[in-house]
Parts: structure tokens; C-alpha cells; sequence
């Protein structure tokens, strides 16, 4: 049976049912009519026309929707039972789908009646080539080379398509990193740190101001990821201060929500790297690989410690500065010059082969990255020796891993006030990518 054919035999089968069916097809001039582009701006399409039927409330059949590619192209079927709607409304519905798309015009969202029969509202179509004349008398009298249309439509098929998969990138990043931190946060009980039921070694927050503080930042997400998506200067190192002009809103943000409360600074520059960072490596290809990732923030931050933690002309000094002249470590600003080393080599093969992040994972994680981090946010209320003293029993409680040994981490923070702040950020960082790697990555990494 010729394809044409069928597809009018599909429509009769629902037509015996007594049911009208809604169809999508494209106006692909010339031969094949389907190929990668065209198939994958047809699943775009067949995608919003479904969100648009259903919200006007029609009633669709999905689970005896027919989907097919054949020499006709790429066809999508589905009944549908009118309810209160008549067959106009539902036509006028499919009508201001085809206006209101960006490319519309090369769309066919056709509504058939109970007999089977094309419900025509009457009006004619322009032509999208020469938006001259009713596109059925370009079309009759083959007014345009059918090579002509193909190439004036699959450019502009394909910039929608890589659009389309630029905003479900997007959406779906920001929601990981959200995650991510909310994850860490929600982490009960740790060392220190804010959890659940404890505020740790701090006086003046709780998981309340985490709250806050995460929910306020989190609209920033997507932005950074778009500026990964769009820049293009080979030159990585320009890129730091877009993503810091972004970072300081996040932070007026944070105090805003927590009464200036820092709760957050760190993770706002890691994350922010990270979503960036993203965003560039997507713009380039599907697949997300750690090699092209690490590159990525190395790029960026490339030598970050140098440039700014000696810079002796600055008037104040940060926490991290005045850390790194007394011990010489880099914190947030090394690892990430690092490329995020200690999530890499000590974070995420604590996750390797787990079904699931659960508390145990999640707990191991973190005392394997604080057992190899030199915390600076330790280090900013104590000393030396205390961080070394932490990090031994962090080791303990890792290789020996029970409720005492991870007890004793607890205690030894609640004794020394001391937070590990630093690590609690490379955690989140470590949930982050490798929830990634599942979402878009070669899963034998996992
Ligand atoms: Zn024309």
C-alpha cells in the first residue's frame, strides 16, 4: 500500500469507532521527506502540539496513537473524544498551533472528523517560500524548486532543534545543581555543618537559612549555564568575570534571604563554574565527558592563585587570601584551578558502582574528599593541627566505617567549633556531576 494511502486507511479505522483524530504531518518538499533533521524537528513538534491539545482540554487516545516514518514522511495519529468541545473549537486549537509556532508554516496539524474526512476552516495558507501567493497554487504549479525549499527549511529546522535542546539542557542542569545542594544541605547528621537536626559549629544558621539562602540563588542557574551555551572567545580566562558578575548578584541574593548571613559564597563560585562550564560543553556536543569538563573550569581558572590570592596591592584580604599567605593553600580557588581535583580523583570514586546516593554514600563521599582537602574554612578557625587531627579521623571513620568512628568526626567538630565548609561544597559539587554523567554521560563512568 502506498503511504498516502495508508495513512487515509489509519484515519478510516478511527473513523469506525465513531471518533475524530487529530494528525501531524510536515510540508517537506521533494524527496526524502524525512531525514535526522527533519525526524528530530518532528519530535519537537509532535511534542508541542500534544502540551498544546491538552491544555485547550482535548481528550486524546494516546495509547492508540500511531506513530510512523514512510516515503510519505513522519506521520503522528492519535483519536481523540470531543467531549464538550466542537470539531471547530478543536480545529481553531490545531489552527493557532501552526500561527503561533516560530515555524509553523512547515506544519501540518490536521484535525479528521467522524467519517474520517480533513475539517477545513476554509482559509487558505500563504506559501512559506515566497509569502506571495495560497501556498496550495505554489504547491499545484510547482511555482519553487523542491531543492530550493529544502534548503531554505531544514537550516531553519535545525537552529530550532538545537534550541529546543539548548532550553530542555538548561532546565534540566539547573534542576541538578539545585538538587545537589539540597542534597549536601539535607545531609543529617555531618561534621560540624548545618544539618536537619543541628546547626553544627554555627551560631547564626540553620537549615531554615540553608533554605532560604539555596531557593534564592537557584534562579540564577540557567543564566549561567546560557552564558556557557553562547560564549565563544577562545580564550577561557574571559569568561570569569561573566560568571562572577552573575555570582555577586547570586550573593546579594543569599544575604538578602539570610540577613547577612554568608551561607553560601562558596558553593555560588563552584557552582557557578560548574553550570558554565556545562553550558560550554554542550554547546559543542551531546555527550558529556569528564575530560572536556575539567578542561573547561581549568581553562577558566587558569592560574586563578597566582593572580589573585598575591596580589599584594589589595587593600582588604579575604578569609581564603589571608589562609593562603600563613599555609599556602589555594581553597575554592585551587581546586578549581585544579579542575576540581578532589571531586575527580577522591569525591566521585566513592560513588562508583552505587545503585544509589543514599546517606551511607553520601557520608563516605564527604570523608573521603575531607580526608585529601586542606579546608580552608577549617584552617580560618583553628589551626594546623587541628585540621590534621580532623582529617585523621575522618580516614579512620572512612577505612573503618561505623556509627563511633563517625561519631567521633562529630564530636571532634562540635569540640574545636571547627566546619567543614569547604569539603561540604566539594560534596555538592560531586552529587552535581555525577548526576550529570547519569543524565548525559557514558554511565560505565559511574
Ligand atoms: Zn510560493
Amino acid at each position: 500500500m502506498e503511504a498516502r494511502d495508508q495513512r487515509a486507511f489509519l484515519k478510516k479505522q478511527i473513523a469506525l469507532n465513531g471518533l475524530p483524530s487529530l494528525s501531524l504531518s510536515l510540508n517537506v518538499p521533494g524527496f526524502p521527506k524525512s531525514n535526522p533533521t527533519v525526524k528530530a524537528f518532528f519530535g519537537y513538534c509532535l511534542h508541542d502540539l500534544i502540551y498544546a491539545l491538552k491544555s485547550n482540554q482535548i481528550n486524546l487516545i494516546e495509547k492508540d496513537s500511531i506513530e510512523i516514518s514512510d516515503a510519505a514522511g513522519d506521520f503522528y495519529l492519535v483519536p481523540c473524544s470531543p467531549g464538550r468541545l466542537t470539531l471547530n473549537a478543536i480545529k481553531q486549537v490545531c489552527e493557532n498551533f501552526e500561527q503561533s509556532h516560530p515555524l509553523g508554516r512547515f506544519v501540518d496539524a490536521d484535525l479528521n472528523d467522524q467519517d474520517g474526512t480533513s475539517v477545513s476552516s476554509g482559509k487558505s495558507k500563504l506559501c512559506f517560500f515566497c509569502l506571495e501567493r495560497p501556498a496550495i497554487e505554489c504547491r499545484r504549479e510547482k511555482a519553487h524548486e523542491p531543492e530550493e525549499l529544502r534548503s531554505f527549511m531544514f537550516p531553519k529546522m535545525d537552529y530550532y532543534c538545537n534550541q529546543q535542546k539548548e532550553a530542555s539542557v538548561i532546565k534540566k542542569l539547573s534542576s541538578l545543581a539545585q538538587q545537589a545542594i539540597l542534597l549536601e544541605i539535607s545531609l543529617t547528621p555531618k561534621p560540624g555543618l548545618v544539618d536537619k537536626f543541628s546547626n553544627g559549629s554555627h551560631a547564626d544558621m540553620n537549615y531554615q537559612t540553608f533554605i532560604n539562602s539555596t531557593t534564592a540563588i537557584s534562579p540564577w542557574f540557567a543564566e549561567l549555564v546560557r552564558e556557557g551555551f553562547s560564549y565563544s572567545d577562545s580564550d577561557l580566562t574571559k569568561a570569569l568575570p561573566i560568571i562572577r558578575n552573575i555570582g555577586l548578584r547570586m550573593e546579594s541574593a543569599m544575604y538578602e534571604a539570610t540577613q547577612n548571613i554568608n551561607t553560601q559564597k562558596g558553593i555560588i563560585f563552584l557552582m557557578g563554574l560548574s553550570l558554565f562550564a556545562c553550558g560550554k560543553l554542550f554547546s559543542q556536543t551531546d555527550q558529556f565527558t569528564i575530560e572536556d569538563f575539567r578542561g573547561i573550569v581549568q581553562g577558566v581558572c587558569k592560574n586563578l592563585v597566582t593572580k589573585e590570592m598575591t596580589d599584594a596591592t589589595k587593600p582588604v584580604k579575604s578569609h581564603g587570601e589571608d589562609i593562603f599567605h600563613q599555609y599556602g593553600f589555594g581553597g575554592a580557588r585551587g581546586e578549581a584551578e585544579s579542575g576540581f581535583a578532589t571531586v575527580f580523583e577522591y569525591g566521585l570514586p566513592q560513588m562508583k558502582g552505587v545503585t544509589e546516593l543514599n546517606d551511607e554514600v553520601l557520608i563516605k563521599t564527604f570523608l573521603s574528599i575531607a580526608v585529601n582537602n586542606n579546608d580552608t574554612n577549617i584552617l580560618y578557625r583553628s589551626n594546623a593541627d587541628v585540621l590534621e587531627n580532623f582529617k585523621k579521623l575522618c580516614k579512620k571513620a572512612l577505612d573503618d566505617f561505623n556509627d563511633q568512628n563517625y561519631t567521633a568526626v562529630i564530636d571532634f567538630c562540635k569540640d574545636e567549633n571547627i566546619s567543614p565548609g569547604g569539603s561540604a561544597d566539594l560534596l555538592a559539587v560531586t552529587i552535581f556531576v555525577h548526576s550529570v554523567i547519569k543524565t548525559y554521560g557514558q554511565h560505565d563512568l559511574l
